[in-house]
């Protein structure tokens, strides 16, 4: 068990490094680097993130690592994918532009790949779980974050990629992304020591799902996350080449907190004017406040909901405390 670890980790740091040499040196990767060059990706952060590329070919990395790794282990990265009729296996990764993902100590376990033609079927294709890659407790980035994140006691969270190598490039050092998914318990281990969190997360249904969830989380565990809900169609990485590091950080720093978001995005979906519509929201709103762990704090946010919705006729307010009580 240890030293199959040890393997996969090598294995991973040297595709890493294979990786790296083709996007820097091989001629093919010429239209990966110009991407990059769009993209405001320069040498540094190229190095920083230890970005790379996996050529085209069905079998370079297979050729490369099979002189020096068994197909089983490799098979066992995801590097490698079995073919389905016949004996062997091909490359999983091509045509991509590769991001390694790293532990929290800096060793590389799995990667990231960006489709770099524009009709792939899926624009990014991750490793597979393997014994040192779970997605559920990796944070992207967080090995290069965790300095900042100590410093100025404040983490950011983000969806994708880019969107942690980008801002991070401009300065905000304090950010880390998910890889797509919402945050899980394993997560929350990581943030138990960081005192503000900031959900930074794209305005469309994914993002507001993932919100929901990530709320629910975190009431549990007694945090009070704040957010920055972007505008349609931006994401943290193109916002803040839109409107530079300073204008990114103000809005970091005047974010307000998750729960008036979920509140206000709950609220907009009824007509608070009538009654029902009162009861049926109130009935979404307060079993999220609920899971607030703070007798203290759960009671003003049960107040504020009460003023937003404007619950002042008395029979109300007696409906209003039922659900605020038992939250049905
Ligand atoms: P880019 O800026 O490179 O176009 P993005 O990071 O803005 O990409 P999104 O489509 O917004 O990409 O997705 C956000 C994140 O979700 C990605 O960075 C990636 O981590 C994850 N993701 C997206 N699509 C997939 C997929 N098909 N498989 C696995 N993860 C994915
Ligand atoms: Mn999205
Ligand atoms: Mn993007
Ligand atoms: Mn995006």
């Amino acid at each position: 068990e240890y030293s199959r670890k040890k393997k996969l980790f090598q294995l991973h740091l040297e595709a890493a490094q294979y990786f790296s040499r083709q996007l820097l040196h091989n001629d093919q990767a010429k239209p990966v680097r110009e991407y990059l060059q769009r993209r405001g990706i320069d040498a540094k952060m190229i190095e920083t993130f230890s970005l790379g590329y996996a050529l085209p070919d069905w079998d370079d990395l297979r050729k490369t690592f099979l002189v020096k790794y068994p197909a089983e282990l490799l098979l066992q990265s995801g590097l490698l994918i079995k073919k389905e009729n016949g004996s062997g296996e091909y490359d999983r990764f091509r045509n991509r532009l590769m991001i390694p993902i790293h532990d929290h100590q800096g060793k590389v376990i799995a990667f990231g790949g960006r489709a770099m033609e524009h009709d792939a079927k899926a624009k990014y294709l991750n490793s597979p779980e393997s014994p040192i890659f779970h997605k559920a407790n990796t944070l992207f980035g967080f090995h290069q974050a965790k300095d900042a994140i100590r410093r100025t006691e404040t983490i950011v969270i983000v969806e994708g990629y880019f969107d942690m190598i980008v801002p991070y490039s401009h300065g905000v050092q304090n950010i880390v992304a998910t890889m797509g998914t919402a945050l899980t318990e394993q997560h929350m281990r990581l943030l138990q020591h960081v005192k503000n969190v900031i959900w930074m997360f794209d305005a469309d249904t994914a993002g507001i799902r993932a919100a929901f969830r990530t709320l629910d989380l975190m009431l549990q565990y007694g945090r009070e996350p704040r957010s920055v809900i972007l505008p349609p169609g931006e994401d943290p990485d193109s916002l803040v080449r839109k409107v530079g590091v300073e204008e990114f950080q103000r809005v970091i720093e005047e974010a307000p907190l998750l729960l008036d978001f979920i509140r206000a995005h709950i609220i907009k979906k009824y007509d608070i004017n009538k009654v029902e519509h009162q009861i049926a929201c109130a009935k979404e709103i307060l079993p999220i406040i609920l899971k607030i762990q703070s007798e203290a704090v759960r009671n003003i946010q049960i107040r504020r909901t009460a003023d937003w919705l404007r619950v002042t006729d008395k029979s109300l307010m007696e409906e209003f405390k039922k659900i605020a009580e038992t939250g049905k």
